[in-house]
């Protein structure tokens, strides 16, 4: 897709916050520090639109990009930060449960996994949530430069082993340093969309 407009448009604390023109929303869930703002600002070709390196942990908002006047990203805060408290801890479980169950304009979530390390008992935690409930998923294996392409493979199969992927699920390799996967993420997207 080509990508002409974005911007931010809020960090919404609560659904009395979210969007109400009803646009397609493509969520992101992944770890502090996976990439996800990288990526974020790779697939809209913009360099600091969403903020890489803040403090992990610290944004505790679902943060609102419209793209093109036809669709939303949705960045979840990173999870699996060990500095949080329990209760803000909770406090993101209950709002992105909330999100996640009753949000009629979600049409898909990238699970951003880093490709480096076996997904973490978070990651786990998380995929197995969403498909508990039967979410439409889409894990995007982020920083694939920093590995060997020939490794690729065997990275691969530890990510699908640990998490047990749903071999339905389409699992996208990408890297927000040289572009890799971007056209394939966005024909996902804008499938899932109906774009
Ligand atoms: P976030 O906390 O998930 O938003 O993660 P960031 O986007 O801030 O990325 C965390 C760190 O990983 C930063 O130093 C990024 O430059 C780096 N990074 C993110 N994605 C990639 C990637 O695809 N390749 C490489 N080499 N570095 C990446």
């Amino acid at each position: 897709m080509k990508v002409t407009q974005a911007e931010f448009t809020i960090s919404a604390a609560g659904p009395k916050q979210y969007p109400e023109d009803a646009l397609p929303e493509i969520a992101l869930a992944g770890r502090s520090n996976v990439g996800k703002s990288s990526l974020i600002n790779k697939m809209l070709q913009r360099k600091n639109l969403a903020r890489t390196s803040s403090q992990p942990g610290k944004t505790q908002l679902l943060n609102y990009y419209r793209i093109n006047e036809a669709l939303y990203f949705v960045d979840f805060p990173g999870y699996g930060f060990a500095k949080v408290s329990k209760s803000l801890r909770e406090q993101w479980g209950k709002m992105i449960e909330e999100y996640l169950k009753h949000r009629e304009p979600l049409k898909l979530i990238l699970h951003v996994i880093d490709l480096r390390h076996p997904p973490s008992k978070d990651d786990q935690a998380m995929y197995s949530w969403l498909k508990h409930y039967n979410l439409p998923v889409c894990i995007v294996t982020t920083k694939a430069d920093k590995i060997p392409k020939t490794k690729w493979q065997k990275h691969l199969k530890i990510v699908k082993e640990t998490l047990e992927v749903d071999p339905r699920d389409p699992i996208i390799m990408f890297s927000s340093e040289t572009g890799l996967g971007k056209d394939e993420l966005w024909l996902h997207i804008a499938k899932a969309a109906s774009l």
